[in-house]
This record gives structure tokens, C-alpha cells and sequence, in this order.
């Protein structure tokens, strides 16, 4: 693997980091500029690498092959209300946030039966890098997290692809865009939305997005909504704070759901994936009258819960894959991209992997179940925290994951203001779309990708939470 750093000429580079910029913005690769936290009315282009980053195109096809299958994958486990029981039993008895979305899972499995469940994920994967006796590098592919709600990134993604292949030309480097995989996610997801709003049969009928106001990356989500446009000029898409859903969301007797009068089709959450969502106690009241309703999900609670780092954990264990997946070779494709996931559960394997931990805490990632980046757990912290529990149930809140190390290579980072040369880890995510009622799936499909990038020097990514760059792959 080789970085793309070593064929650009250096005197070039100032006019490709001011090309890069102008590109983002005459592209919308925008996000609202913060003031302390909230995000103000002004905008900048999202910071991103200079060049794509080198991936191997093997693994990159393997993943695409097998997002439909991990689609597949979360929509069963959100069915299957036994396995979901055994997988969270001990995590709700320590984890008030978890508790209260399995609560409200349990309460609406009344309509699971009927009602179309409608997911877009994002599967995350770093390439750990392992070298043989020859010295002959291999990169494979591991799983960092699967999102199953408000998986961003959406239009970022796509529109990056396009500002690297016009670097590339403006470097000289024309030849080499055609390692650039196409990026369609945009309207692939889009035309989930049109076939699920079909679905549901009410042309009059809306498409709900609840969002956190508070969050600058409104440009991921105005795009749906104006891909959304693009395909039926009729679908009215209308954005809402839970704030203002308190006073105007209803349901009727027969489970419709209305916003201002408006009947809802689809409720798509770009909001509250993470318990500092629920800054009221109210919001809890609008997630149950909206999973108690027939309106279709993006996702249910079910999908959301399926996501939890600890779901990661339980598919991995033996057997977990073959109750869900029959076709031996998937399974086995799936497994191989797992990292070591060691149980906390107050047991005898549970207090070995407590030992390990606290041994060499620098092998693993202490993970909670929450989203959004910047949660998980490093090094001395893991030591801290695990030694402050002790011998507590209190443990059973965590997932102790082995942390992949990917090879860093050389890349340049753009923000709006300034540039620095890194040694960068990338972090691939392929988005999926599912349609399905039950047993029965209507859409299932890869809907290509997104990549970010962050110094090797940090542990933790993200582009909210500003270490991470937007970055595109580059297939070799
Ligand atoms: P979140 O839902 O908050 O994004 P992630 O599981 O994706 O949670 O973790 C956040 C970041 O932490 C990832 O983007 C990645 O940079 C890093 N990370 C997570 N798990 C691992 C791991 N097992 N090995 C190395 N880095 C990891
Ligand atoms: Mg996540
Ligand atoms: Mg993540």
C-alpha cells in the first residue's frame, strides 16, 4: 500500500489545498461553523484529505458484496424478540439509556408484524495490516461498528469522491482516477425513501425528519430531502426539532401518526441515537406515540437496538451468524471481518477479559452503547475505569473490543483555514438500504460508500466531533 503523498510535486500543493476548498464549496461539501457549541448560520467546507487513501480493492468488494447480507442480518435480529432479550438482559439492568429503547421495543411489538421496517446502515470497517515471515503485507478488513440510525455522511461521501477525482486531474494525475469506485449513495438512499413512501400508500402522506438542531452537518440531510424531491416533486418533506413535535405530533385510534394534520409516511431519525439527545423528559413520550405507530421507521427501535455495540459482541460469539445466515460461506465471510470481542458479563470469561484489559489496555477499545464518537474508552482510561467498578455489574454496560491498527500513510489534511501533512488511518464505511415487512423484503441493496480519515496519533474518529477528515478510497 503506498501513499499517494509521494507523487505530488511540492510546490503544487498550496494550489491544490486552495483547489480543494473551492471545490468543496462550489460542491456542498458544507457544514455550519460552531460557536462554542451551537451551530451558527455561517458555513465552511467539511475538512477532508488533500488525496483519496489507498485501499485494497478486494476487500472494498467483499464489503459491498456483503453489506446486503448484514442488512438482512440486523432486520432479523430486530425480529427476533428472544435473542434481542438474551443480548440486553444484563445491559439494561446498568444502562438507563439502553433500558429505556428496549422498553419501548418491547412495548410496540405489536406492530412489528405489519409495519415496513426501513434501514439505512453503515457498516464501518478498518484494513488491519499484517505482515508474514516474508515481510508481505495483507490488509483485511475489520468491523468497527455497524450504524443502523441517522448514519451520516450521506451526500459528504459522494461529493468527496467527485472534489479527489478533480485533484487528481489538477495534480496530473488524470490516469489515476480511474481507481476512484463510483459513489451514488446519495440517490441510492434517496430511492429508498421513494419505495418506502409508495409503500405505504397515501400520496398525501409525509416524510417526517427529526433533528438535532444542534448538530452542524445539516447539509448531510437537506440533500436527502432534496434527492427525495428530485424523484416525486409531490413527497412533501417536512424537518422538526423534537421540541416542536411535543405540541404537534398525534396518533389516531387506527395507529396513524399526524404532525400538524399532516399524516406522517416515513419518520426518518437524524436524532436520537445518543442518550445526551434526550435532554427532556417529553422527548421520550414522542419516541413511543411514534414507535407505537404505523408510520414507517428509518429506523424502528428494533434496528437502533441492533446496532448496539453490544449486538456486535453477541454476533460474534459461535453460532450467533448460523441463526440468522444459512449459507455457510457468508457466515464464514462475515466472521472473518470481526475483531475479538471479550464478554464483561459477571462470569468467569467476564472477569478474564477484566484481567486482560487491565493487563495490556492498549490491545483493546472499551466500548458503551452509545453513538456519535468520542465515548469509547483507551489505554490508562480503561484501566481507570475497569478499577473503579471492580466487581460490579456495572461492567455489563461495556463491550471490550481488540483494537485494529491499520498501516497510516501519508496524506494531507484541508480544514477551512489551514493545512497539515499526517499519517492518516482510514476508516471505510458501505452504506446498505433494507425494505422488509417480517419475512418479506422488498428492497435490500449496497448503496456504496464513505470514507474518513484521522491522524494515527488519535484513537478516537469523527467528523462531528473534529478529528476526522472526509476522505474517498482509492482502489488498488
Ligand atoms: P461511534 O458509534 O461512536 O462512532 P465507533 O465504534 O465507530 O463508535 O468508535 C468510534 C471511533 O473509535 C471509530 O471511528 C474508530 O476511529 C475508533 N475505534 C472504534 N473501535 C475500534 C477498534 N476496535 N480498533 C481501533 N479503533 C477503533
Ligand atoms: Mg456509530
Ligand atoms: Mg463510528
Amino acid at each position: 500500500m503506498f501513499s499517494l503523498c509521494s507523487k505530488l510535486e511540492k510546490e503544487n500543493v498550496n494550489s491544490l489545498v486552495e483547489s480543494t476548498r473551492d471545490l468543496c464549496v462550489s460542491k456542498g461539501i458544507l457544514m455550519r461553523k460552531r460557536d462554542g457549541q451551537s451551530p451558527t448560520k455561517t458555513y465552511m467546507c467539511v475538512p477532508c484529505s488533500l488525496l483519496p487513501s489507498p485501499i485494497p480493492k478486494d476487500g472494498f468488494q467483499l464489503l459491498t458484496f456483503l453489506q446486503p447480507h448484514i442488512n438482512k442480518l440486523i432486520h432479523d435480529v430486530s425480529q427476533d424478540d428472544e435473542f434481542m432479550s438474551s443480548a440486553f438482559k444484563n445491559v439494561i439492568k446498568v444502562d438507563d439509556f439502553t433500558k429505556r429503547l428496549y422498553d419501548i421495543y418491547k412495548a410496540s411489538k405489536a406492530y412489528d408484524k405489519q409495519r415496513l421496517d426501513f434501514g439505512i446502515l453503515r457498516c464501518d470497517y478498518m484494513f488491519e495490516c499484517v505482515v508474514d515471515k516474508s515481510g508481505k503485507e495483507f490488509f483485511n478488513p475489520k468491523q468497527i461498528e455497524i450504524n443502523t440510525i441517522a448514519s451520516g455522511g450521506i451526500k459528504l461521501g459522494s461529493g468527496l469522491s467527485s472534489v479527489h477525482s478533480d485533484v487528481l486531474q489538477y495534480a496530473k494525475m488524470k490516469e489515476l482516477t480511474a481507481h476512484l469506485p463510483k459513489n451514488e449513495s446519495l440517490s441510492r438512499i434517496a430511492h429508498g425513501f421513494f419505495t418506502a413512501w409508495k409503500d405505504y400508500g397515501n400520496p398525501n402522506a409525509i416524510i417526517l425528519i427529526i433533528y438535532n438542531e444542534n448538530k452542524p452537518n445539516i447539509f448531510d440531510q437537506r440533500a436527502v430531502e432534496y434527492a427525495i424531491y428530485d424523484l416525486d416533486e409531490h413527497i412533501t418533506v417536512r424537518r422538526k426539532t423534537c421540541w416542536e413535535l411535543i405540541a404537534s405530533i398525534a396518533l389516531s385510534p387506527d395507529g396513524k401518526l399526524f404532525v400538524d394534520d399532516e399524516e406522517v409516511a416515513i419518520v426518518y431519525f437524524r436524532f436520537g441515537f445518543t442518550a445526551d439527545d434526550y435532554t427532556d423528559e417529553k422527548f421520550w413520550d414522542v419516541r413511543l406515540k411514534v414507535e407505537m405507530s404505523r408510520a414507517i421507521l428509518c429506523p424502528s427501535i428494533g434496528y437502533q437496538l441492533a446496532g448496539c455495540k453490544k449486538m456486535q459482541e453477541v454476533l460474534a460469539k459461535p453460532d450467533a451468524l448460523e441463526r440468522f445466515i444459512d449459507d455457510v460461506d457468508v457466515v464464514q465471510k462475515i466472521r472473518n471481518t470481526f475483531a475479538g470481542f471479550y464478554e464483561l458479563e459477571m462470569n468467569s470469561d467476564g472477569d478474564n477479559a477484566v484481567r486482560m484489559a487491565l493487563t495490556n489496555p492498549d490491545l483493546y477499545v472499551l466500548k458503551p452503547q452509545r453513538e456519535g464518537g468520542g465515548n469509547n474508552i483507551y489505554g490508562e482510561d480503561i484501566v481507570t475505569l475497569l478499577s473503579e467498578i471492580g466487581n460490579d455489574e456495572r461492567r455489563c454496560a461495556y463491550i471490550l473490543m481488540e483494537k485494529i491498527c491499520p498501516k497510516p500513510l501519508d496524506n494531507i489534511f484541508v480544514t477551512a483555514s489551514g493545512h497539515q501533512k499526517v499519517q492518516a488511518i482510514s476508516e471505510l464505511g458501505i452504506f446498505g438500504v433494507i425494505l422488509a415487512r417480517g419475512n418479506d423484503v422488498i428492497e435490500n441493496y449496497s448503496a456504496d460508500h464513505l470514507m474518513r480519515s484521522k491522524s494515527h496519533e488519535h484513537n478516537d474518529g469523527g467528523i462531528g466531533s473534529g478529528l476526522a477528515v472526509m476522505d474517498s478510497p482509492f482502489l488498488v
